[in-house]
């Protein structure tokens, strides 16, 4: 693998936990056989792990995993080119983004995605979600909801 890639969309997930950061995730990923966390950036709720109480101070706080030059592990045969981005949070059927993630959260998404579509060039029609390449549930709505904040 080499230094550089060519990014060309950002595919948006969920954590299917109802808490988590990098840290839990990387050591997660790490016990299922990955070199590291598979996602480049982890957006968190307030809630690091089960027992935590809600810290708003940690509400919408984009945290970094794999750099941005490796390869992350998030969406089988489409990790070459994206970006893997990770909401914390639950979602138990395809809903709004705002049932499943804290508005904060979803003011961090916005900010962060609009920074890479920047820095990369990448048009709205390349922000994805992982159900649009599998069929899962992940991130927990329709990301073309995400795409229309550019239109
Ligand atoms: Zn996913």
């Amino acid at each position: 693998m080499g230094r550089s890639r060519k990014i060309r969309r950002i595919i948006i997930h969920c954590s299917a936990s109802d808490f988590g950061d990098v840290a839990l995730f990387r050591q997660w990923h790490i016990q299922r056989g990955f070199v590291d966390v598979g996602y480049h950036y982890v957006i968190l709720n307030g809630r690091r792990l089960p027992h935590s109480q809600y810290n708003p101070e940690e509400d919408g706080l984009v945290e970094e995993g794999r750099p941005l030059w490796q390869e992350g592990a998030h969406t089988k045969g489409h990790n070459k080119d994206s970006i893997g981005i990770c909401l914390v949070g639950n979602p138990k059927f395809i809903g709004a983004p705002e049932m499943w993630f804290t508005p904060r959260q979803l003011g961090s998404l916005r900010d962060l995605v609009a920074r890479l579509m920047k820095e990369f060039a990448i048009p709205p029609e390349q922000i994805h979600g992982h159900n649009e390449y599998a069929p899962k549930l992940c991130p927990g709505f329709y990301v073309s909801t995400i795409r229309d904040w550019w239109r």
